[in-house]
């Protein structure tokens, strides 16, 4: 077994893997998720990245086979997810070969389509046109507003080079997934659900899916400073389900949302005793795009929510009408 020597870690396995259930043309299926370890990503700037770790400069073309085959002899799935530490297009990250190779084991395996990531400007490298597997390709956007993404994100592309690389991918008959963040550091959580309503409205034209994100705090980023310090907290999930609840009137994409880490300090949270029933409902949504899921729930914190989003909101300037035109 061969060992990083920085991380004294294996650059033979993947990061993690797991199953989990996945929508495929309205059926339930089941999907592997495989995250690789690569040389990592290219821009690594993003504040609230916490993959900018999870990198082994030695992850070349045949280890990363070793680590995709590792994932794929567990079980054969219907739809096979790989997330990279950054972005899968990125021939300096995941090497030309492995990418045709990853393509004819899907093939050979009979399995019904590929996830994958990518940043705008690596889109253009996909070889992966005209296969016979579906394939859909994540960007993550974060938000439709530059100002935002800039300064509150740092992730270093605009809304435009967004519409440009999702246009592209449809003209060639790929599927776009967009991820969007709810609350960003620096935005107040009423701010949080316009900024996200809105990302939304701009970007559903270009999706056939929309992912929201509610941040989770990574160890070691800046985004834990500021969380450590109380600076930050992450969005309530009552703020989530307010935007899953309003997004369906502003789009027929479908809209998923997996809320990572649900229930603790470092991920989006209610009162802790209705986390565990908010998220469920959060995650059967995404599921079965059933907004009626979404409206038998309550819990005495409730108040406390609509009174935390009025008082943050009266004790900031408007921003809205400043930076979020
Ligand atoms: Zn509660």
């Amino acid at each position: 077994m061969k060992y990083s020597r920085r991380h004294g870690i294996t650059v033979e396995r993947p990061v993690s893997f797991w199953i989990e259930k996945e929508r495929l043309n309205s059926r339930i299926v089941d999907c592997l998720t495989v995250i690789l370890r690569t040389k990592g990503c290219s821009w690594r700037k993003c504040l609230m990245c916490g993959f900018s770790r999870e990198f082994a400069e030695e992850a070349g073309e045949k280890e990363l086979k070793k680590q995709l085959d590792y994932a794929l002899s567990h079980k054969k799935p219907d739809v096979l997810k790989i997330f990279t530490s950054g972005s899968f297009f990125d021939n300096r990250e995941v090497p030309v070969e492995f990418r045709k190779y990853t393509y004819r084991k899907i093939e050979e395996l009979g399995i019904s389509k590929l996830i994958v990531e990518s940043r705008p400007e690596y889109v253009f490298n996909c070889d992966c046109l005209n296969m016979n597997f579906d394939v859909e390709v994540g960007i993550g956007l974060e938000t439709s507003n530059d100002f935002i993404r800039e300064n509150c994100v740092n992730k270093g592309f605009k809304f435009s080079d967004y519409v440009k690389a999702a246009e592209f991918l449809t003209k060639n008959s790929i599927n776009v997934r967009t991820y969007l963040l709810l609350k960003p550091p620096f935005l107040s959580e009423k701010e949080a659900i316009y900024d996200c309503l809105k990302s939304i409205e701009m970007c559903e034209k270009y999706s056939n899916t929309i992912s929201i994100n509610p941040v989770y705090v990574p160890k070691k980023t800046y985004l834990e400073k500021l969380w450590k310090a109380k600076l930050y907290r992450p969005p309530w999930l009552w703020s989530v389900i307010e935007v899953l609840r309003r997004s369906v009137k502003i789009t027929e994409s479908d809209i998923i949302c997996d809320p990572v880490g649900a229930g603790s300090n470092r991920a989006s949270h209610n009162c802790g005793a209705c986390d565990k029933p908010v998220a469920k409902a959060i995650k059967d949504f995404s599921l079965y795009q059933d907004v009626g899921i979404l409206e038998d729930l309550s819990c005495e914190c409730i108040d406390m929510w609509e009174k935390y989003k009025e008082y943050e909101h009266i004790a900031r300037f408007d921003f809205v009408s400043y930076y979020l035109k």
